[in-house]
């Protein structure tokens, strides 16, 4: 089993990826959960779908989020009625939050509802969402107070980032299927996504990091930022704003102790020797992901510097 820590886009990416290059069934995808929000009555988990979308291979391929060819009617029907309408939902994407939301009255935990509707969809992989608790990413800004999705979408991530928590973090858990998977995981791959609010919120979720440790997997990251830049949204402004530093070697610096691999990509290689000294093994390589071959390369070649670490003892199979 492979298990992969995911958030949005760059995560999904990946992840399918990964279900391309090995058998589906051998993928587990932890996502964040973080970026979950109530809207109109309905619960919206907008990294789960990305996710769940892009392995079911209904995606927008021009957003990377929403459901392709989706419509937008019930929406306008939404504005008529005076309600804002700046988080765009699709037609085809509310009947998800209507089901998702339906099943969770219920009493279903949300990790019941992701496989009832992943399987529906005919998604082969695993798709787990980091616990089954809700927790929120509120961002403390130049302008206030800000809920994510209100940063990440009404603002269009323009706000300076300074601080970022989770709200509701300390009573959340790894899910037992979180903790089964890690445990039966022969290599772990950090996708892509962003270090401070994709990746983040599944590290602090309590007893996340403690699972990971006790995982004998190799772990090894996949860095979002190409060249010093986020290919889309905050990850390079928020990593400079909170000190981070917008490179490669500063997502790395995030994940030392906790990978032992990282891939990086070309535009990035004279950050090499600063990262090995982090104690990662490096693999330099193309790491935009334009379609689904280089999504599958990319796969193919984080899997192999796993293996390679295996191989050399870290890690067990
Ligand atoms: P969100 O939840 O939709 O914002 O997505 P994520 O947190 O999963 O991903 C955002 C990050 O993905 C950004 O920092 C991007 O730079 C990164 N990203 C997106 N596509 C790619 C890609 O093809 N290759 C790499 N290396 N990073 C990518
Ligand atoms: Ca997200």
């Amino acid at each position: 089993m492979i298990v992969a820590l995911a958030g949005g886009v760059g995560g999904a990416k990946l992840a399918h990826g990964l279900a391309m290059y090995l058998p589906p069934e051998e993928v587990t995808v932890v996502v964040n959960t973080a970026d979950d929000f109530n809207l109109y009555g309905l619960r919206i988990c907008p990294d789960l779908d990305t996710v769940m979308y892009t392995l079911a291979g209904v995606a927008n391929p021009e957003t990377g989020w929403g459901i392709a060819g989706d419509t937008f009617a019930a929406l306008e029907m939404i504005s008529r009625y005076g309600r804002s309408t700046w988080f765009r939902i699709g037609d085809r994407d509310l009947a998800t939050h209507v089901i998702r939301t339906s099943m969770l009255t219920q009493g279903m935990t949300l990790t019941a509802v992701t496989g009832d509707l992943c399987g529906a969809l005919g998604v082969r992989s695993r798709v787990l969402p980091m616990s089954d608790e809700f927790v929120s990413t509120v961002l403390d800004t130049n302008d206030g107070e800000l809920e994510f999705q209100e940063y990440f979408v009404r603002r269009r991530h323009e706000p300076e980032v300074r601080g970022v928590s989770f709200r509701g973090i300390e009573v959340a858990r790894p899910t037992d299927a979180v903790v089964s998977a890690l445990h039966e995981a022969e290599l772990v791959v950090f996708c892509p996504s962003n270090p401070i609010v994709s990746i983040g919120p599944i590290l602090s979720v309590p007893g996340m990091r403690e699972t990971l440790e006790a995982c004998a997997a190799p772990k090894v990251a996949v860095s979002p930022i190409v060249g010093g830049r986020a290919l889309r949204g905050p990850a390079d402004r928020m990593l400079d704003s909170l000190g981070h530093g917008s490179s490669a070697l500063g997502v790395a610096r995030l994940y030392e102790g906790l990978v032992q691999g990282f891939v990086m990509d070309a535009e990035d290689a004279a950050y090499e020797p600063d990262v090995r000294v982090l104690g990662m093994r490096v693999l330099v390589a193309d790491t935009v992901m334009r379609d689904d071959v280089d999504r599958r390369e990319l796969a193919r070649r984080t899997v192999e510097l796993g293996r390679s670490l295996v191989e050399s003892g870290i890690g067990a199979e």
